[in-house]
């Protein structure tokens, strides 16, 4: 049975690059731009005169590649990877991009994934009943095994049957000697996405990194499609017609970048919409809204110009304190809480204020927030969510923690809200979190999204996967 609280549940972000004379350095630029997605482990590795070279290691993109290192990886076809795992399984071993063993004379391979494998413990036991070893702890593995495992005279068959074996969120790039290939998994959990720059092909996570590199997105990878890219071009396919879009919503609410756009919806102004329909599901008398950077500003400055109360940025975030989430102890998440954010005392002294943040987990930053605001000599403080409590644990590769930790599973809101200290307490309703995404797949179930955190209703059927819900 796989147990959530020690499992590696992996976020992660991808990038590839096809005939670019420095592959390593572009993937590199790439990397940085999506470190938002995983901070535990990076890596590149590239194809040069039928080698594949690698470089990959524990921590921050800059601390990885600190001493110039792509320098060395040569070839004009690469792969990158950022990592994320929960607390203590940051090994080496499990940094990705990873290399097939060898097997019959064959070229190996490199592939990356981000996501999360549901049936990965029933495949893995299949698998090592038939002697095979993994080299890694990751789910991430069983596609190379499985790969190896087909019948079919073409890679590309192999990975097609590979692809349709696995269960769950995936987005996966897999660099085959002149081949890059990249697939989404049938509900397109994850985003990827593919650009073109003069004559070069860019693969990422998130488009945000297309900007920034001067390249033009030509295409977002549909749930079930395979895109293989070889010198003679770019070939999409469907290795499965059995899909049904979900995406995750806290792609929207809270990972990634507001620059970035999933399914024709710019992140940014989804995050607006959800704090114009939050200032519409009820009035409140208040002097001033504030968010809480970085990822509820967006849905403040919507609510603010919905109910016409001004905005005043009014909590600063100290740049250099890393993720507090990821903390392993409560103690540890506290007092990394504390020393990353600050509040403006004159803007808030005095005042009623409406606080806007993208979402409540534990509850350990909203608290701390509150008590910040009052200590400052606010008045009152009014607690607003741009998404639905969080009651449900995730299986899809978004570090949501078992529902023991889930502050909004163990209690109701008013309960929430008298244990943050909160004058008044108002979650984003399921059907307006929808509405302020907007994806318009509209005859699709919830427009094409996954709300399992929200319902608890999965978008894949979980009762084969060796899952404890
Ligand atoms: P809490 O302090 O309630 O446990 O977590 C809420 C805060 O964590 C919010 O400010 C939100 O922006 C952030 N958050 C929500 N989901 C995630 C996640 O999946 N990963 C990380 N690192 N932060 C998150
Ligand atoms: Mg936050």
């Amino acid at each position: 049975m796989t147990d959530f609280k020690s499992s590696l549940n992996e976020e992660c972000g991808i990038f590839g690059v096809y005939n670019y004379t420095q592959a390593a350095e572009l993937t590199l630029h790439g990397l940085h731009q999506l470190q938002h997605r995983g901070h535990d482990g990076a890596g590149i590795v590239t194809y040069s005169k039928k080698n594949l070279l690698n470089h990959r290691g524990v921590g921050l993109v800059s601390t990885v590649f600190n001493k110039g290192i792509e320098e060395n990886l040569f070839g004009d076809i690469a792969i990158g990877h950022v990592r994320y795992a929960t607390a203590g399984k940051s090994e080496i071993k499990n940094v990705q991009p990873f290399i097939s063993q060898p097997k019959k004379q064959e070229a190996p391979f490199a592939y990356a994934h981000n996501g999360h494998i549901v049936n990965s413990d029933t495949l893995k036991t299949e698998l090592r009943n038939k002697g095979i070893e993994f080299q890694t702890d990751s789910d991430s593995e069983i596609l190379e095994h499985l790969i190896y495992e087909g019948k079919h005279e073409l890679f590309e068959d192999n990975l097609k049957s590979a692809l349709s074996r696995i269960k769950g969120a995936f987005v996966y790039v897999v660099l085959k000697e002149r081949q890059l290939f990249i697939a989404r998994d049938p509900n397109g959990f994850r985003p990827v996405s593919i650009a073109r720059l003069k004559d070069s092909y860019i693969v990422s996570s998130e488009t945000c990194t297309f900007d920034m590199i001067g390249a033009t997105f030509i295409h977002e990878l549909e749930p079930g499609e395979l895109v293989k890219i070889d010198d003679s071009g770019i070939k999409k396919e469907f290795y499965t017609k059995n899909t049904n879009l979900s995406i995750c919503s806290m792609e929207f609410i809270y990972f990634s970048r507001p620059e970035s756009t999933i399914g024709g919806v710019n992140i940014y102004n989804a995050r607006k919409r959800m704090g114009e329909y939050l200032s519409k599901q009820d009035s409140v008398n208040a002097d001033i809204v504030i968010g809480v950077p970085d990822s509820g500003i967006p849905a403040a400055i919507g609510f603010s110009k919905e109910s016409k109360i001004p905005f005043e940025q009014a909590i600063i975030k100290n740049k250099y304190v890393g993720r507090t989430f990821i903390q392993s102890s409560q103690e540890l998440r506290e007092s990394s809480v504390s020393s990353k954010f600050s509040v403006i005392k004159e803007v808030v002294r005095g005042k009623k204020i409406i606080i806007v943040d993208d979402s409540i987990v534990r509850g350990t930053t909203i608290k701390w927030l509150i008590y910040l605001l009052k200590h400052a000599g606010a008045k009152e403080v009014h607690v607003r969510i741009a998404s639905p409590p969080f009651k449900y644990p995730c299986f899809f590769g978004i570090d949501i923690p078992s529902t023991d930790e889930l502050i909004a599973s163990k209690m109701n809101i008013e309960e929430v809200c008298s244990v943050i200290g909160a004058d008044s307490l108002i979650y984003l309703n399921i059907e307006n979190l929808i509405k302020s995404i907007n994806l318009p797949k509209t005859t699709l179930t919830n427009n094409g999204l996954c709300i399992a955190y929200f319902t608890g209703n999965y978008p894949i059927d979980l009762c084969d996967c060796a899952i404890n819900l």
